[in-house]
């Protein structure tokens, strides 16, 4: 018997917990933008997986209706790479900021990359440490005055967008929080892709850092969907990801199509998810394992 279809809406991925973000915090528009994305694809909470790290933004698989999991600082995605091999039927979307994922977390940045795990990586990029009160993050612009940096910082601010082109990655895109719809569509794309796909997202923190505001963004992005941009020239995607002056560009800088980690692994292509898969063992057997186990 066919089963009716619901239609969800965005609402439905409403967690049961309300954010405790301050107003203005840019992190609200990320939430709305992932929930109308998933909802838009034909999602249901059970098929999404959101995983986070530690942060203000890292609290988003609270605030979201599906399976989640707040990890460890920094270790979001080295977890959603054993989750998503162990059962890539899931759609998995990991969430967090730029101290957790590119300071922090920076190491597995790089090797997600590398190994194009199927997954979508949405950062809350607000170029600085907002649950810890205001600390120089690897993004802070050169300058910034910080509680850390108090006579400015002296440190290169890493690029993520050239960072993951350079590593990897296979989608690769930049939005701001502040326009929703844009962002939904492109964390739909993120998720269709088959690969690691990466969306760095400004999402200004109003209350620590009073630089990077929702003005300097609105003053100075352009979309590269109005530039005729090649997403398929990584040398003209660097080009672009670089500029961080009057113009800053938000969209897909970057596509492949390399094989995922999932499809380049002969065991995990073959067979069907290992969540899924049995286990060859007899009930006497599977009784001794867990009575070695527990
Ligand atoms: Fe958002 Fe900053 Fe407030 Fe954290 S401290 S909730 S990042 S505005
Ligand atoms: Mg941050």
């Amino acid at each position: 018997m066919a089963t009716a279809t619901i239609n969800l809406t965005p609402r439905d991925f409403k967690g049961k917990v309300d954010p405790d973000w301050c107003p203005g915090c840019g992190d609200f528009g990320v939430l709305n933008a992932l929930q109308r994305a998933v909802a838009e694809l034909g999602l249901r909470p059970h098929e999404v997986m959101t995983i986070s790290g530690i942060g203000c933004s890292s609290n988003l698989p609270g605030y979201f209706n599906s399976y989640g999991m707040h990890t460890l600082h920094g270790r979001s995605l080295a977890v959603a790479t054993g989750f998503k091999q162990a059962n890539h039927e899931m759609t998995v979307i990991v969430t967090g900021g730029d101290g957790d994922g590119y300071g922090i977390g920076g190491n597995h940045f790089t090797h997600t990359a590398r190994r194009n795990t199927d997954l979508t990586y949405v950062v809350m990029n607000n170029q600085i440490y907002g649950l810890t009160t205001g600390q120089v993050s690897p993004t802070s612009s050169l300058g910034m005055s910080t509680k850390s940096t108090p006579f400015g910082n002296v440190e290169q601010p890493i690029n993520p967008i050239t960072s993951a082109i350079m590593n990897g990655a296979t989608f690769v895109a930049r939005a701001y929080s502040g326009d929703v719809r844009h962002l939904s569509d492109l964390i739909q794309q993120g998720i269709q892709h088959k690969g690691f796909s990466i969306i760095d997202v400004f999402s200004p923190c109003v209350t620590f850092n009073l630089t990077n505001t929702h003005n300097f963004f609105k003053d100075r992005i352009k979309k590269l969907e109005d530039e005729n941009h090649d997403t398929r020239d990584w040398v003209g995607a660097c080009e672009k990801a670089v500029l961080f002056g009057d113009t800053i560009y938000i969209g897909v800088f970057f596509e492949g199509d390399r094989s995922s980690l999932e499809d380049a692994e002969p065991v995990l292509k073959t067979g069907g998810s290992l969540a899924s898969r049995k286990l060859g063992l007899d009930p006497d057997q599977v009784q001794r394992v867990m009575d070695r186990i527990t």
